[in-house]
This record gives structure tokens, C-alpha cells and sequence, in this order.
């Protein structure tokens, strides 16, 4: 099959949402945003051997390729609305594309995201750069620089799991929910929605806790201090690993896309499922404790110091 063959078999459906006036099929799309509406633009490359697995799933690279995008925008606090899609494929990958186009819609349609448009290439690797737009109300876009000495840091979700499923996937396990967690990552999309307002600042968690709330300070000019054992871990991920591991995970290990944010302390309670892990300080850059003791973190984890 040709590129112009995988376009209109893999990638061209009637757009969904009126505000698609032209998608896919000629030289650009012609988008009609909503009035009064700021947009919020992200892209995301995942390359093969890189990003992800050689031999993940042509399905969950799909979503992923999707997933990772939306991560960004629910830490914007912003609404996913059109995507764009650069390939670049081996020969003979029909049956993968298909699969992959699957994927690539699930994780669009439980946004109600179009896809409007791409490029296709032939390259010696998979390589799937997805363009999202989305769209806040002006001026209510969360960013990572709002967040001030005295506010709660907080989590959604569970840390770790992804880093930990990773892992088990790359010893061969593929049915485990650590490892769905992984391939299959959920952005918290109505998280950062119900943040809107009320966090003064949010990053979301892609390369591991310590480093992305350490963007976040930089960001912010503040620094952190957070409590290893206050980090919220799976039930699954505790028994596999036990706690000494698990923390290590949920602490350095990357792609759970969950949201971190900051907010007054009794701001957030009851408005959006999120777990307390720590303060915002006037120093610079994070620091991390443990049952009182302060422990060193590197790529590995976390290390008392000696
Ligand atoms: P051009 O040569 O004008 O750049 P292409 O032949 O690359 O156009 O693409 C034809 C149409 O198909 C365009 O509307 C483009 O946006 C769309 N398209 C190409 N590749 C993809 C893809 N992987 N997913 C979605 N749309 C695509
Ligand atoms: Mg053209």
C-alpha cells in the first residue's frame, strides 16, 4: 500500500465535530475555534528504541503516541479539541498501521479529539509525532510558574507504576496492570480541568516526580520539600516491589503522566482526586525526606545520605 493508500484506508473519518471545516484530504485544515477561547498547543515525537519499545504493541503506541499529547494539555488545564499526525514508517507495515490507527483513535475519541491532518513518510524506524490543539478560556491556563512558598504540592493518581511496568514488560510480561499502566497511560485530563482556578501551578509527571517538580520550582522560583513515604503507590505496585523499591519508583521513575500541582492546602479538597505530598518553600529546588531524615535523590532514586 502507498502513503496515499494508508491515509484514506488508516487515517481519513468523517469528522465528528462541526468545528472541522475541512479535515483530512487537502493541502491544510481549516479549524473554526471557539470564540473568546485561548489555545494551548503541544507536540510529542515517540521514536522506536527510544521512546518506546521495539516490541510494544503497534495499539498502545497508537494511544500512547495520543496520550502523551493530552498529559500536556490537562496540565493546561486545557480542553484537547484537533490533532495532527507525522509518521514515518518501514516498508511493508500495513497490518501495524492499522493496529497503531486503532490505538491512535482510542485515545482520541475518549476526548472527542479530531484528527485533521498529517504527513507520511518511509523512514528506517517507527517514529509518530502527534501535533494537539486545545483550548482554555482566556487567561485560566495553568501554568508552572504560579506556585508560592506556603502552598500544598499534590498528586493525582498513584507514582510509579508506569517506570515498575516498564520494567516487567521488558522481562516479557504483558498481562499485568503495572504494565497496562505503562502502555496504556491515562492523561487526567478532567484533573487539570477541575484545577482551573484553583492550583497555582501544575506540571505533569513524564520524566519522574523529582525532576518534574524540580521544573516546576525552577519555574515557580520557590523550592520544595516533600516526604518520600507521603508519595500515594499502588496496592500493585507495593506487593510486586515492596515499599523500598515502590518509593524509589514513584519517586525517579517516569512516564505516569499524572498531574503534580500546587494550591493552597484546603483549596483542592473535594474538587479533584489528589493526595498531599509535600510544601512549597522560599528555598531553591527540592528537597526530600524521609520519616524526618533528609535522603539524596539521583536517577536511581532516592539514597540516605551516608
Ligand atoms: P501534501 O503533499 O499536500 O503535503 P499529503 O499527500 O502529504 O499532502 O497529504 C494528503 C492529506 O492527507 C493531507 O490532508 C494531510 O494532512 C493528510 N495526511 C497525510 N498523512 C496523514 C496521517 N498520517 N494522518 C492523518 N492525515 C494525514
Ligand atoms: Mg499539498
Amino acid at each position: 500500500m502507498d502513503e496515499f493508500g494508508l491515509i484514506r484506508r488508516f487515517f481519513t473519518r468523517r469528522p465528528r465535530a462541526s468545528d472541522v471545516v475541512v479535515g483530512v484530504g487537502d493541502d491544510g485544515a481549516v479549524l473554526a475555534p471557539a470564540p473568546g477561547k485561548q489555545q494551548v498547543q503541544v507536540i510529542d515525537t515517540l521514536v522506536e528504541g527510544v521512546h518506546f519499545p521495539s516490541g510494544m504493541p503497534a495499539a498502545d503506541v497508537g494511544y500512547r503516541a495520543v496520550a502523551v499529547n493530552l498529559s500536556d494539555l490537562a496540565s493546561m488545564g486545557a480542553v484537547p479539541r484537533w490533532m495532527t499526525l507525522a509518521l514515518t514508517l518501514r516498508d511493508g507495515e500495513g497490518p501495524w498501521v492499522g493496529e497503531f490507527a486503532a490505538g491512535l483513535f482510542a485515545a482520541a475519541d475518549e476526548h472527542g479529539v479530531e484528527l485533521v491532518g498529517g504527513d507520511t513518510t518511509r523512514g528506517d524506524r517507527v517514529v509518530a509525532t502527534v501535533h494537539l490543539s486545545g483550548d482554555v478560556e482566556a487567561g485560566a491556563a495553568l501554568l508552572r510558574s504560579g506556585a508560592r512558598a506556603g502552598d500544598t504540592i499534590f498528586v493525582t493518581g498513584t507514582l510509579g507504576d508506569a517506570a515498575a511496568g516498564l520494567r516487567l514488560f521488558e522481562e516479557g510480561q504483558d498481562e499485568d496492570y503495572l504494565v497496562r499502566r505503562f502502555l496504556r497511560p491515562t492523561a487526567r485530563v478532567a484533573a487539570g480541568r477541575e484545577l482551573r482556578g484553583i492550583a497555582t501551578a501544575c506540571i505533569d509527571v513524564s520524566d519522574g516526580l523529582a525532576g518534574d517538580l524540580g521544573k516546576l520550582c525552577a519555574a515557580s522560583g520557590a523550592g520544595a520539600e516533600i516526604d518520600v513515604d507521603d508519595l500515594p503507590v499502588s496496592d500493585a505496585l507495593l506487593e510486586r516491589f515492596g515499599i523500598e523499591q515502590a518509593s524509589r519508583y514513584a519517586l525517579t521513575g517516569g512516564d505516569d503522566y499524572e498531574l503534580c500541582c500546587t494550591a493552597p492546602a484546603d483549596a483542592v479538597q473535594g474538587i479533584a482526586e489528589v493526595t498531599a505530598i509535600g510544601t512549597i518553600t522560599e528555598g531553591a529546588g527540592l528537597v526530600c525526606r524521609k520519616g524526618g531524615d533528609i535522603v539524596e535523590v539521583d536517577d536511581g532514586g532516592y539514597r540516605h545520605f551516608a
